[in-house]
Parts: structure tokens; C-alpha cells; sequence
């Protein structure tokens, strides 16, 4: 176990005016360790002023000029740039941001000698780039904290960063990796060694990936977590409309479990879980596009995943063997079961897709003693699952109608039609609900579909996309950490 002081929460002001810096910090006080005020997004008419306002923050700051290469708005001479550091010797700013290939070591020995200290820093916003790790070794020194932001353009760059990361000896920094690949490094810097991360404003992104301070302290309690705290999370591409943080991370806060869960953007899933060694990730939820490719990665399944052929549920003690579950059969049972207060035997129900989802909701219909007709729009795929599960197919169109009405107890939508592009869109528009139909969309976003909208209006039952997905999170936080759900946490 490490002794170094938890890492801190450092908020980017992005201007462009002082007063809007002000406000920015005074928003997010509660919730920052220090601030980094950007004087290259800061209207020049304000810099006279920036001394001042170093005196008046109330809290440690750092004072950066980053040009464009850097990712930053400041053009000017290397003499401007000098006059700019030289002017603010006089403010109370605890660090000065120079970049390591661009030091001002006469001034930087004026500086220390007043007890103030420097972060030096470079950025690469192209990849991980060969030698980076040492880079950053070569610039730390007394009284600096070095740092490190790299773009990993892919799970096999972001395993470089950790893996480059990991073979450093401790020392005084920040690494980070931004975009969506390198998300987690900003959420997990207790464990990568940071001493701290950087924050942006609610509604401001100072650079790709950052997050705002009350999702870092509140969501992810960044400042309660140790080099060994327990990492969560969820894998997916695209994964970063997920809700699943906002579920489990209440949960553990509300057992006061150590640990925080995080979404993983991946596009190879071998090179991820060599970052889930290295960062001692425990357990998983799993997203499309991953949910039968990660069972390469599994060394003992449950009969749901044995059945369904999909996973979507990771856990393991530290270091262990991974476990696959599919808590997305049973997540999607509970509600229904819940509404209809009984058994399902003998009820007649369609189910409108033939996916991932699809294959684990017929599954569990069937073993619930339901007879099931499945609609799809590929025949191919229909009939595969159809002599799979033992049940019947047809078209997903109007010529199925009869078929519907025969099968008319529960309808249940399970497209990924009435969400993003196809919001407007029904895909069983052709069907009219009588009212004594059970309607189950497992779309969660938007609440509110098209197909559940009509059927809600001609008096049906209704069961939402977020009824499943609470259901299948409260199964997998179960084999995250062995208890039940706490439902006083969920707050969606
Ligand atoms: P998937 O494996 O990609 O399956 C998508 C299904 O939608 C396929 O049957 C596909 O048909 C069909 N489809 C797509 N576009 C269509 C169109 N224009 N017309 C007719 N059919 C169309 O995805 P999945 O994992 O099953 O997930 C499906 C949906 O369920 C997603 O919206 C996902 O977010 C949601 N979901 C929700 C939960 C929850 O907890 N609420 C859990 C899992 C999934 P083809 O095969 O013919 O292309």
C-alpha cells in the first residue's frame, strides 16, 4: 500500500473574461483541490488583472500559456512568452506550467527560490507516442510535478500508456490519457500514480475527455479512492451514453463499498483486458457491441450465458480467472413478472427483433412456460433463433398481422428502432393495439418510444426500457460485490 496523499481535483478556468473564471471556480469550489488558469483563453483586456485574481482565488493555482500546438489559443514570441512568466513572479500562483521543451530556467530558479513550484508538461493529441513514459521521467526534478497528456487513438494505444506507465518509479506527476479510449486514467488516478486529474467546467471541455468536478467527487468519489481502491465498469463501443455509472456508482457509495465504476471505450477486446490486469478491474458490464466476444475472455459461464450465447455480465476475486453471467434474461423477467403478479405459463407473446437482447428475452419466455412467436426483418436470422429456442417465426411486417393478434398477451419490442436516428419510427406501426396487450420496449432512451406512446394510448400495459435495465444492473451488482442492490440509491 502506497502512503502518497489522495489526488486532487484541478479545475481548468477557461475565461474567456476573469469574472467568468470567478464564476467558474466559485461554481465548483466545493468540489476542486486547485485550478489551472488557462491565460492563453483569457481576453488579453483581462491580463493586467491576473495577478490580482491569483490573490483572490482561495485556493492553489496554476498559471499556464498554452499555444496551438499544445492545445492552446497563446501566439506570441518566445520573448512575449518570457515577459508573460516574468510579470507573473509577482502573483500568488503556486505553480507555473512551462512546457519541458520550452523551459525558462533563469526564471524558473527565481521562482523556486520563492518556494513556488513548476509543472512542467507536454502533450501529444495524436497518439501514444514511442518514448513518452520516458519524456516524462526527464522532467521531473525538485519542487516539479511532472506531466504527461497522450491521445490513444485505440485500446492497444491506451494499454501502452498504462503498461509505459506502470514500469515508471514513483515520482511527482500527472499522466493522462485523453479522449474516450483514455477516459478511465482520468477518473483512476489514485491508481495510475497521478496527483491529480483536470476537470472542466459544467458545459466547458478544456480538452477531450475531461470531465466536470461533481461527476469526478460525487459520481466517481475520485478523492476518496487509494491505489487499490476497486475498479468497475462497462465495456462497449459506443459506451459513453451508458447509465450504468449512474446506477452502481450510487450503490457502492450507499454501502460504503470502495470502489468506483467507470465506462471503458474499447475496439479490441484482447488489449482491453490486459488493461484490466494492469488496473485491477474486478468486474464488468458488457455492451454492444462485445456481449459473444467476450466469452473468449471467460473461463466459466452460467446456464443463461450457455443458452443465450451472450454475456453481459464480468466478475472475479483481484487477479483471478473472469466469470461470465447474462443478467439481461433475468433483468428483463423481474418487471414482468413484478406487473403481471403471477405466472407467465400459457400466455402468448410476440417479441419484435432477433438480436442479442432478443435471444436472451425468448430464452427466458420460454423457460417461463410462455409460447413465443418471433418477428424479424432478416429471415435468415428469424429462423436461426426461431429452431434455437424452439419457437415460432415470422416476417416483421404487415403480412404478420394475424400472427400478432394471435400472439397478442405480451409484445414486446426488442429493435433498436425508436431511438437515435429512427426516433419517429414504430416498427410494428402496422399493428392496432386492442388495450389488453402487456407492451414492453427495452429501449431506455428515449422513455418514451413511438411503439410504447400507441400503445400506452389505446390503454395497454406498459413496461419500459429502464425496467430492464435496472433489473439486469441490480443482478450484476450482485456479482460485483455479493450483496443485493440497495434501491434507496437509484435515482435515474
Ligand atoms: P442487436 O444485437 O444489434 O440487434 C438489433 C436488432 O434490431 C436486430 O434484430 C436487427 O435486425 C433489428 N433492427 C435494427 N434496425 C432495424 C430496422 N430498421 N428495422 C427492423 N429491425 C431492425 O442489438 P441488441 O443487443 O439486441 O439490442 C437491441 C436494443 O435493445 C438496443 O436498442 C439496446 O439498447 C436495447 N437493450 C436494452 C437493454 C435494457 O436493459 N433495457 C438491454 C439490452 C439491449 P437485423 O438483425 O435484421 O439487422
Amino acid at each position: 500500500m502506497s502512503h502518497r496523499p489522495p489526488p486532487g481535483i484541478c479545475l481548468v478556468l477557461t475565461g474567456p473574461r476573469l469574472k467568468d473564471c470567478l464564476k467558474q471556480l466559485q461554481e465548483s469550489r466545493h468540489h476542486i483541490d486547485l485550478a489551472e488558469l488557462r491565460a492563453d483563453l483569457v481576453d488579453r483586456a483581462d491580463w493586467d488583472g491576473l495577478n490580482a485574481f491569483s490573490r483572490q482565488a482561495g485556493l492553489p493555482l496554476i498559471l499556464t500559456l498554452r499555444q496551438p500546438r499544445d492545445g492552446g489559443k497563446w501566439t506570441g514570441t518566445p520573448a512575449d512568452r518570457e515577459a508573460f512568466f516574468q510579470a507573473a513572479l509577482d502573483g500568488d500562483w503556486t505553480w507555473f506550467d512551462l512546457e519541458d521543451d520550452q523551459r525558462l530556467l533563469a526564471l524558473e530558479a527565481q521562482w523556486l527560490g520563492k518556494g513556488r513550484r513548476l509543472v512542467v508538461s507536454f502533450h501529444d493529441f495524436d497518439g501514444v507516442p514511442d518514448g513518452w513514459a520516458a519524456r516524462l521521467l526527464a522532467a521531473e526534478g525538485p519542487g516539479i510535478t511532472a506531466k504527461a497528456a497522450v491521445f490513444p487513438q485505440s485500446s492497444t494505444d491506451f494499454l501502452k500508456f498504462v503498461t509505459d506507465l506502470q514500469t515508471l518509479p514513483q515520482g511527482d506527476r500527472v499522466a493522462l490519457a485523453m479522449g474516450g479510449y483514455g477516459f478511465s486514467s482520468r477518473v483512476l488516478a489514485a491508481r495510475l500514480g497521478s496527483r491529480w486529474t483536470y476537470a472542466s467546467a459544467p458545459g466547458q471541455t478544456a480538452a477531450p475527455g475531461q470531465t466536470d468536478p461533481q461527476t469526478l467527487a460525487v459520481l466517481y468519489r475520485f478523492r476518496e479512492q487509494a491505489p487499490d481502491t476497486p475498479v468497475f465498469g462497462i465495456v462497449g463501443n459506443p459506451v459513453f451514453h451508458t447509465k450504468s455509472p449512474f446506477i452502481h456508482n450510487p450503490a457502492l457509495a450507499a454501502l460504503g463499498l470502495a470502489g468506483t465504476y467507470v465506462p471503458f471505450l474499447a475496439d479490441d477486446l484482447p488489449a482491453f483486458f490486459a488493461v484490466c490486469d494492469r488496473l485491477g478491474v474486478q468486474g464488468l458490464s458488457c455492451t454492444i457491441p462485445f456481449k459473444e466476444d467476450v466469452l473468449l475472455h471467460v473461463a466459466e459461464t452460467t446456464a443463461a450465458v450457455k443458452a443465450t450465447g451472450a454475456c453481459n455480465t464480468l466478475w472475479r476475486q483481484p487477479g483471478g480467472p473472469w466469470k461470465g453471467d447474462n443478467t439481461d434474461a433475468p433483468g428483463f423477467m423481474a418487471p414482468l413478472a413484478e406487473k403481471l403478479s403471477g405466472s407467465l405459463e400459457g400466455l402468448r407473446a410476440t417479441v419484435v427483433g432477433t438480436g442479442g437482447a432478443a435471444r436472451g428475452i425468448v430464452w427466458a419466455l420460454k423457460e417461463a412456460g410462455v409460447k413465443v412467436v418471433v418477428l424479424g426483418r432478416t429471415p435468415d436470422k428469424a429462423h436461426s433463433l426461431a429452431l434455437d429456442f424452439d419457437v415460432d417465426w415470422a416476417p416483421l411486417g404487415p403480412e404478420s398481422r394475424l400472427v400478432v393478434e394471435d400472439h397478442p398477451d405480451l409484445i414486446i419490442q426488442t429493435t433498436s428502432v425508436g431511438m437515435g436516428d429512427t426516433e419517429d419510427q414504430d416498427p410494428l406501426e402496422w399493428y392496432d393495439f386492442t388495450g389488453r396487450e402487456l407492451a414492453y420496449d427495452i429501449i431506455y432512451a428515449p422513455r418514451w418510444t413511438k411503439f410504447l406512446t400507441r400503445a400506452k394510448k389505446a390503454g395497454c400495459k406498459i413496461l419500459f426500457g429502464e425496467d430492464m435495465l435496472v433489473g439486469q444492473a441490480f443482478g450484476q451488482f450482485r456479482r460485483f460485490t455479493g450483496q443485493d442492490y440497495p434501491k434507496e440509491a437509484l435515482k435515474l
